[in-house]
């Protein structure tokens, strides 16, 4: 997407932003409490390139919490501290088809299937430096606002309501650390996850991060290294593979972008080499992916012929 191209781009953006609103499906997510009070009209997107072109359309400023978008990033992170083999003794690579909150744990190693489900993502974020919870989640705030090209903040209203309902995710940590596949305590775990889950983001910052995975591990703005290339195409690789929720296979045929969504209402998508893509509407569709979101990507896929599989 350069500058060139930009006119053709605001037709095609004007009109998937017009189709996309008239889709009133699903449900704003509820069993975070907090989440339920979003306004679930909100629609935002932002394109950046991997030379730092941005261009945002909508509610592309509007911020939500990042949830499961901020999975990958933290794999990455975890990954560039610590490379593949170690972070896989912890954690698979494989597709579980099985929704996000899914107690699954591997029955001979006891490792999450992978790191997008919140089992895995639990474990990965128990890898991330720090004796304690403030400091893992200091660390995970520096990299994912690394990633921005921005400092990210936490919500904290929306981080005291998942650490007031998050029993199933303290289960799925509790049975990690049974399992002895938990680099920390099962609380210490948890709780930075659910303030790595409560960062605010904006579609634009999701364009961003994305793009600086596109871009091999350099964001296009600050041009800062922040992860290398190799942690930033295994990291791709996983979202290829399970970035939708138990749609990611439904989600590989149809659109063909690597991605990853989330239940506050965002998506990332991507295109190596290429850019970055950020979505917002908050109405999820019964697997968790934004209904608004996932039609506006499979429409730009359409369109701009974008599917990684594209006979070209
Ligand atoms: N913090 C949310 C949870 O763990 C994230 C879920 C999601 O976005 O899929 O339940």
């Amino acid at each position: 997407v350069s500058p060139a191209h930009s006119q053709p781009l605001r037709t095609a953006l004007t009109s998937v932003l017009t189709h996309a609103r008239s889709l009133t499906d699903g449900e704003v997510a509820s069993y975070i409490p907090e989440l339920a009070r979003q306004d679930p009209e909100q629609l935002g997107i932002a394109l950046a390139s991997v030379r730092g072109t941005i261009h945002a359309w909508g509610d592309s400023e509007a911020e939500f919490t990042i949830q499961s978008i901020s999975k990958p990033f933290t794999f990455a992170l975890a990954l560039d501290a610590l490379g593949l083999a170690a972070v896989t003794e912890h954690v698979g690579l494989e597709p579980s088809g099985e929704p996000f909150n899914a107690i699954s744990l591997e029955e001979t190693s006891g490792r999450p299937l992978n790191p997008m489900i919140n089992a895995g993502a639990i474990v990965t974020t128990s890898l991330i430096a720090g004796d304690d919870d403030a400091e893992k989640f200091a660390v995970v705030r520096d990299g994912l606002s690394a990633f921005a090209g921005r400092r990210l903040d936490v919500d904290e209203d929306v981080y005291l309501s998942e650490l007031d309902t998050g029993d199933r995710n303290r289960a799925l940590a509790y049975l990690a650390q049974a399992a002895g596949t938990l680099a920390s305590s099962a609380e210490v775990a948890t709780r930075a996850y659910f303030r790595q889950c409560s960062l605010r983001v904006n579609a634009r910052d999701l364009a961003m991060m994305a793009a600086t995975l596109a871009g091999g591990g350099i964001n296009p703005l600050t041009r800062e290294r922040v992860v290398s290339e190799d942690v930033a195409r295994w990291t791709i690789a996983v979202m290829t593979s399970c970035g939708m929720y138990d749609a990611s296979g439904d989600w590989l045929v149809r659109v063909g972008l690597p991605a990853k969504s989330g239940v506050g209402g965002g998506i990332v998508a991507l295109q190596p080499d290429q850019f970055g893509v950020g979505t917002f509407s908050p109405r999820l569709d019964a697997r968790g992916n934004s209904v608004r979101g996932v039609g506006m990507l499979e429409q730009l896929s359409k369109e701009f012929g974008l599917h990684m599989l594209e006979h070209r």
